[in-house]
């Protein structure tokens, strides 16, 4: 539809331009967007508005994978961290036992054997557990759960036993990675109580091992990308497990990292932040361990997160360039066909509607123009004036000097009467033969004879020889006949007046200009 109003305000505008040849320009050229133009910016926005909207989906696309990252990395920390509490609740409810057994002394009365099936029920004896140990107020094991007869050992310097000795009010303290002396060296953690003397006063420790084998087996089993992590941090800042393993991390302080710091700021958060390490970007989640002192983070590399969508982003959005590059291409050769049909049809109708030997308005365009003007006149009761012009003694011309210097002659004289012409709606046309129209719209008499005397002059001043005529050379003369027409006036009248104005500087001698009498 758009296309069609833009079709047809062009072919109104050649129209326009037809109607007045280079003789006649027009007022006043206002800037104009041709339909070709319009096709080109529809294709190219259009273009564009399909790569924004590509842009767009692609865009979310990326949030909506970093917000599921963002739910993985969550999930995962709170399966670990309920797998890893209630672990810890069955270690300490143990440890618990333990403490109110050894304190009462029925049980500490009974023989070892009795006593430690009393004091370590079977939860002593799970796959990641070391040993539960009670040890004296000098650090030395006295009751071990892996034996009836303890083994032998002092751990008066570890800080699972020096925290509770100095300190009656430790509650259950866990310590910090550790190689267990015990255990050829095995990475572990210990949880301990304080044992109390009647009294109040310190009487050892009870402890429960755990070795760090389990956070590394509970680890593993996460996925999280090539370059994924998840730490296990205790609150003040020593790394307990991390997943890649790396046994030189264990027990490493990153108390002074500004990830650490910011784990402290809120019970759980994320966060991206490139690594100083290894220089990958990650998108990081922590949790506070609600109840134990413990901390665990998970990070998954960005480029992990935004794997799958990068393959998906090159796939459509070169898919989309190309699409939109086709459309803009198409654009332009539709714009450029459009063109080329919009010329041809424009250089066809100036044919059709221009005399091919003068280059003057043929005689049916001149019949349009007089239509118009003469209508346009009635309507603003203007004035109206129309010049007859015949040259003279052209048969005899013909007949000297041939029919082929006569077109010459002819051609002449109607670029002389064009360039004669000056006002914008001023119009020439070859009525026939040797015969022209001038059409004067808005023009009185006086005026129109003004013009009437210059073309005559000028075709005079051409100076084409003609021996044959009175005046040596090709000469012509005009009719003129003004009008201010009334409702149903109409244009032949006045064409007929001019056509015997003309008659009548034929008969007073020719190459003049007579005006038709009034009325
Ligand atoms: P008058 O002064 O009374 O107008 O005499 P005239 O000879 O000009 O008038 P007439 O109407 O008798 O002759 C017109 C001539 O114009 C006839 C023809 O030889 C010539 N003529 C008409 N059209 C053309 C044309 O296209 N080319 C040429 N070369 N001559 C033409
Ligand atoms: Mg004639
Ligand atoms: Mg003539």
């Amino acid at each position: 539809m758009h296309l069609l109003c833009g079709i047809r305000e062009i072919l109104i505008v050649a129209i326009d331009k037809l109607s007045h040849p280079t003789l006649n320009p027009p007022a006043a050229a206002k800037p104009e967007i041709s339909t070709p133009n319009i096709i080109v910016l529809c294709g190219t926005l259009i273009a564009l508005v399909m790569m924004g909207l590509c842009a767009l989906v692609l865009y979310q696309g990326r949030v909506d994978a970093l917000d599921r990252a963002r739910d993985t990395s969550r999930n995962l920390a709170l399966l670990a961290e309920r797998d890893i509490e209630r672990n810890f609740e069955l270690y300490e409810l143990s440890l618990q036992a333990v403490v109110e057994g050894v304190e009462r002394p029925e049980v500490a009365a009974l023989p070892p054997a009795l006593r430690n099936d009393v004091l370590f029920d079977r939860a002593a004896t799970a796959r990641d557990l070391g040993s539960l140990l009670v040890l004296d107020a000098n650090g030395t094991i006295v009751i071990d759960s892996s034996s009836v007869t303890p083994r032998k050992g002092n751990f008066a310097d570890r800080s699972y036993f020096t925290v509770q000795r100095d300190n009656p009010n430790a509650g259950l303290y866990i310590s910090s990675p550790f190689s267990s002396r015990l255990r050829g060296g095995a990475p572990s953690i210990a949880l301990s109580r304080r044992l109390k003397n009647p009294d109040g006063s310190f009487a050892g420790i009870a402890m429960i091992t755990i070795n760090l084998d389990y956070f590394r087996t509970l680890f593993a089993g996460l996925s999280l990308g090539r370059h994924g992590a998840v730490s296990l941090i205790s609150k003040d800042g020593l790394m307990i497990m991390r997943q890649p393993f790396d046994s030189h991390v264990i027990g490493r302080d990153i108390r002074g990292a500004d990830t650490f710091r910011r784990f402290q700021n809120a019970p759980e958060g994320s966060f991206s932040e490139t690594s100083s390490i290894d220089g990958t970007r990650r998108l990081y989640f922590y949790r506070n361990f609600p109840n134990l002192p413990l901390i665990i983070m998970v990070a998954e590399a960005e480029e992990d997160i935004y794997a799958a969508w990068t393959r998906r982003a090159i796939i459509i959005g070169s898919s989309m360039g190309a699409l939109a590059i086709g459309f803009i291409t198409l654009s332009f050769v539709l714009a450029a066909q459009f063109r080329r049909r919009i010329r041809a049809e424009s250089e066809l109708q100036l044919l059709a509607r221009t005399d091919g030997l003068t280059g003057l308005h043929n005689r049916r365009t001149l019949g349009e123009i007089l239509d118009q003007e003469w209508r346009r006149a009635r309507r603003t009761r203007s004035l109206f004036s129309l010049l007859f012009v015949d040259i003279d003694r052209f048969k005899a011309y013909n007949d000297a000097y041939g029919h082929q210097a006569g077109d010459d002659a002819l051609a002449a004289v109607a670029r002389c009467i064009g360039e004669n012409i000056r006002r914008p709606l001023d119009t020439a046309a070859r009525y026939g033969g040797e015969e022209f129209v001038v059409v004067l719209p808005d023009t009185p008499a006086e005026g129109a004879a003004r013009v009437a005397e210059t073309i005559r002059k000028a075709i005079s001043d051409l100076s084409i020889e003609h021996a044959g005529s009175e005046f040596g050379r090709v000469t012509a003369s005009i009719g003129l006949a003004s009008w201010r027409p009334e409702r149903d006036d109409d244009v032949s009248a006045l064409i007929r007046a001019a056509d015997e104005a003309l008659y009548d500087a034929k008969a007073r001698g020719r190459n003049r200009v007579m005006r038709a009498s009034p009325g």
